[in-house]
Formats: structure tokens, C-alpha cells, sequence
């Protein structure tokens, strides 16, 4: 159900969230954070993106990314919390937020470093600048270099704008006119992963890998707190997979798990497509990072860019990164350089 505006599931979700501002992050009501309420708040968060993005369309005949996530941290708040630690930089790498979903219930941890884009509509054709380039190379090639400089899988955040916006482009899974995954897109995530290995695909036709980036994405409200618990995944180094990492995938998966197994979903998908064309590459190796949920994992990519065990996996952690506790108590000064190198603001949304 979506909390509509001046009703009284709304107002206690403002209420709460008031409450959760004013007394800071000690306050242990946080912990009454449900994935309803996370839920609920993406979706009003969405439909804010979705209003913002048609109002400058018509105004402008564009939206900016930057004015549709301030409009999403706005609506969602406080269930997505902007910490900006250095105001006077500009993201380097163009990459625009690192978000870390806190899981106190199972002690675990899930980032993902996150650059929003547009899909931008030319007449019947779409385009996502994922094709974006500087004398240091493509764009997407130096956010999954910072990406995996902190250890954490990219993502893309991709403003789709609303179902009549996208008219002529139906989802993946496009069932009617009324199609509820089409009605819930507006905001969007894919694996940065994908992406490059879809931008890789449609070498030259920008039109093809914009509709199939959209299709292989998710609406973001679904990935961080789906409405329905997730199932068995079947996927082809499922052989391989052993103890803990096995019931992650066979499993249903909550909280900060959750999230990694939705977009680990997308790159497992794609890898099961290339399935009859790559033989499957039987490694495991062990990753060198303490605090992993799952560190041991199939080394096997067919023909995506890197190992898609590892892109998303390395992100779920046992416990919370120090610099997140140090970035919510407004110790910037200890923050690693290799941290505000790449950006000055965490998102972080408990789960
Ligand atoms: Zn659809």
C-alpha cells in the first residue's frame, strides 16, 4: 500500500522520521524502521522524481539528475540519510553518492557506489550517457575503478521518468497498459556491471543499449524493500557454490542480504543468457577483505567485464565500515582518503 499525503499513515511516517532527525542516529527508535516504512518511502520518493522530472520536462524539455535525487533524498527521508562531508568538492569521477544499507538486525552490511543518469528520450529513440568519455577513458570504465576501489560493486541510478514518458518502451516483464513493474520504474537501478557489459554488446547503438539497460533494471523501491520474500535463484555456477553461499542463493534473503542477492539477480541473469556460448570457468578464490558475509566465490564471468560473484559480494559485510560510523558522527577529518577521493557524500538507509 502507498501512503497517500495527509493521510495518517503518512503523517506517522513524517512524524517518526521527525523524531529519528531530531534525536540523531543514537536514537534506537531507528530500529522500528520496517521494510513497509522503507518501502512506502521510495515509493513516495519515486513518485516526487517522477512529478519533479515531468514538471522541467515540459518546463525545460529535460530534467537534471542532480535536482531528481535531491527530490528523492527529500521525499525518503529519513529513510535516506545524505551525509556531505566535503561541500566544497565536486564528485572526480562524476560518481554521485556511496550508499551503505545498514542491517542492525543481522549485524551485516551492504554498499554500493552509486552515479545517476538519465534515459533520455530523442523521438522514438533512448539513450542513457553511459557512452560519456574524457582523455582518461570512458566514464563507466573509471566509476567501476572507484567502485571497486572501495571494495563495493557501482551501480547505476537511472531516472526513467513516468509510464507515459516511456511510452513505446515497455519493461522486461510488460504485461498490459497498466503494467505495475512500468508504474514503478520511474526510478531504477542496474549494475554498473551490466551496464558495461551492455554498452559493450550494442557496441555502436545506443538506442538498443538504452531499452535493454531499462529492461535489465529494477525499480529501485523493489530492490531495496521488495513487497514479496525473494525465491530460489538459479544460477550457472550454482554447482560451484557450497555451506552459507549456496542457501544465499537457494534461500530467501532479508535486509541488507537481500538487496545484494537483487542486484547480483541482474548479472546472474545475464551470465544464464551467455550460458550456451561460455563454458563456465570451475575456480573459486578467496578475497583478501576481513569482514565479507561470503568471501570465498566462483571466479567465473563468461563474458561480463569481471567476476559478478565478487562485484556484488565484496559490498556485504559483517558489520558497519568504521568510515561510516566516523562519517555519521561527523568525523570527516578520519575519513580514508580513499574514500573522499571519489566522493564527498554517503547515503546511508537502514534496512
Ligand atoms: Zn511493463
Amino acid at each position: 500500500m502507498t501512503a497517500q499525503g495527509g493521510s495518517p499513515a503518512f503523517e506517522s511516517v513524517v512524524q517518526s522520521g521527525r523524531e529519528l532527525l531530531l534525536n540523531g542516529r543514537q536514537s534506537d527508535r531507528r530500529t522500528d524502521v520496517t521494510n513497509i516504512d522503507l518501502r512506502d518511502a521510495l515509493v513516495r520518493g519515486r513518485q516526487a522524481v517522477d512529478a519533479t522530472n515531468r514538471f522541467w520536462l515540459t518546463v525545460n524539455g529535460q530534467w537534471e539528475e542532480e535536482t531528481a535525487t535531491a527530490r528523492l533524498c527529500e521525499e525518503a527521508a529519513p529513510y535516506l540519510q545524505p551525509i556531505t562531508f566535503n561541500r566544497a568538492q565536486e564528485g572526480r569521477l562524476g560518481a554521485d553518492w556511496l550508499w551503505w544499507f545498514i542491517d542492525r538486525k543481522r549485524s551485516t552490511s551492504f554498499g554500493m557506489l552509486c552515479q545517476a543518469k538519465n534515459l533520455k528520450r530523442d523521438g522514438s529513440r533512448w539513450r542513457i550517457g553511459f557512452g560519456q568519455a574524457n582523455k582518461s577513458g570512458l566514464q563507466m570504465d573509471m566509476f567501476a575503478r572507484a567502485a571497486s576501489s572501495l571494495e563495493v560493486p557501482a551501480a547505476y541510478i537511472l531516472y526513467c521518468g513516468d509510464a507515459e514518458y516511456r511510452n513505446g518502451l515497455p519493461c522486461r516483464t510488460h504485461s498490459s497498459e497498466e503494467c505495475a513493474p512500468c508504474a514503478r520504474a520511474g526510478v531504477s537501478v542496474l549494475s554498473a556491471l551490466g551496464a558495461q557489459y551492455l554498452y559493450r554488446l550494442h557496441a555502436g547503438d545506443a538506442n538498443a543499449c538504452a531499452m535493454a539497460a531499462f529492461q535489465r533494471s529494477q525499480p529501485l523501491e523493489d530492490l531495496v524493500a521488495p513487497a514479496t520474500p525473494d525465491g530460489a535463484l538459479w544460477d550457472v555456477n550454482f554447482g560451484e557454490c557450497v555451506g552459507s553461499l549456496r542457501r544465499f542463493l537457494g534461500e530467501p534473503q532479508y535486509g541488507a542480504a537481500r538487496i545484494a542477492k537483487q542486484l547480483f539477480d541482474q548479472l546472474s541473469a545475464l551470465r544464464g543468457v551467455q550460458f550456451s556460448r561460455t563454458p563456465l570457468t570451475f575456480e573459486l578464490s578467496t578475497l583478501r577483505e576481513s569482514n565479507l558475509v561470503y568471501p570465498t566465490l566462483p571466479v567465473d564471468r563468461g563474458h561480463l567485464p569481471r567476476p559478478y560473484f565478487e562485484e556484488i559480494l565484496q559490498g556485504l559485510r559483517n558489520g558497519v565500515p568504521r568510515y561510516i560510523l566516523d562519517a555519521e558522527d561527523g568525523r570527516f577529518d578520519r575519513l580514508p582518503a580513499k574514500l573522499t577521493s571519489v566522493v564527498n557524500r554517503i547515503v546511508v538507509t537502514y534496512v
